[in-house]
């Protein structure tokens, strides 16, 4: 009885591994072709899907620098420089939804955020330009030469805080998405634009008191997080001075 026992159990065994090589005879076929279209998915030259981030992204990322939504993503980006609606008329990113820091910077931002949220709930960071890769600085640099908007680009031989990803311009939106008034827009050419001359203005009526205070709670929340005021541009804030930027940081190529 024990004898027979065991010979039906290796009757069965030998029946259940037959059945699973003719299964794999069978299914070797099918995962060969799955393979191949595999292989064609990655290798096929068809254009990358629309989420795909830009290769100049990536080569920031490869340079250790990190999304800035990726610290808080209640922070909004939409870059000015990837449409053609900004000073040069022309489009110098890929993307508009994809800005760059140092990660040190990039904490600094999320704590400004919070620190805006704690005033007022409703308000968010809504990011212009970050990092700025040296090709771009040179782009804009082309577009503005010899023209009298020259003075406020800077050199790319110079480098700038933007070049190393440790500057960003900004400001403030109402859960609306509307930006809150700031006396000038964006890369707004003139002295309203410039912090050293808002006492100024308001004397001459070319600023509002709401205005100054906007600007005001701006400066407030970037400052207390870290970043320093640069005294010609309302929106543009450093992370760092830019002799500690450059001993620390390579430049975006
Ligand atoms: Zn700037």
């Amino acid at each position: 009885m024990v004898i027979k026992n065991r010979l039906y159990s290796f009757i069965v065994l030998i029946l259940i591994m037959a059945c699973n090589s003719v299964n794999q005879v069978a299914k070797s076929p099918v995962s060969e072709e799955l393979s191949k279209q595999k292989t064609k998915q990655t290798t096929v030259s068809t254009p990358p899907p629309v989420i795909a981030k830009p290769k100049m992204c990536l080569e920031m990322e490869r340079m250790g620098l990190v999304e800035v939504r990726s610290q808080d993503i209640s922070i909004r980006v939409v870059l000015p420089y990837a449409s053609n609606d900004n000073f040069t008329g022309q489009v110098l990113y890929e993307s508009s939804q994809y800005a760059y820091l140092q990660p040190e910077a990039a904490v600094m931002l999320a704590k400004a955020s919070q620190l805006l949220q704690k005033q007022h709930p409703n308000y968010r960071l809504l990011v212009l330009d970050a990092a700025r890769p040296l090709s771009v600085q040179q782009k804009m640099w082309n577009i503005v030469k010899g023209t009298p908007l020259n003075i406020y680009v800077a050199n790319p031989k110079k480098t700038g805080l933007h070049n190393y990803g440790a500057a960003v311009d900004i400001t403030i939106v109402n859960d609306m998405g509307v930006a809150l008034d700031m006396g000038t827009p964006y890369d707004f050419f003139g002295e309203e634009a410039q912090p050293a001359k808002e006492e100024q203005m308001l004397k001459e009526g070319k600023l509002t008191q709401q205005q100054l205070d906007n600007r005001k709670l701006l400066r407030d929340v970037m400052n207390k997080s870290g970043f320093l005021t640069y005294n010609r541009e309302w929106w543009h804030f450093n992370a760092c001075t830019l002799l500690k930027a450059k001993s620390k940081y390579k430049v975006i190529p």
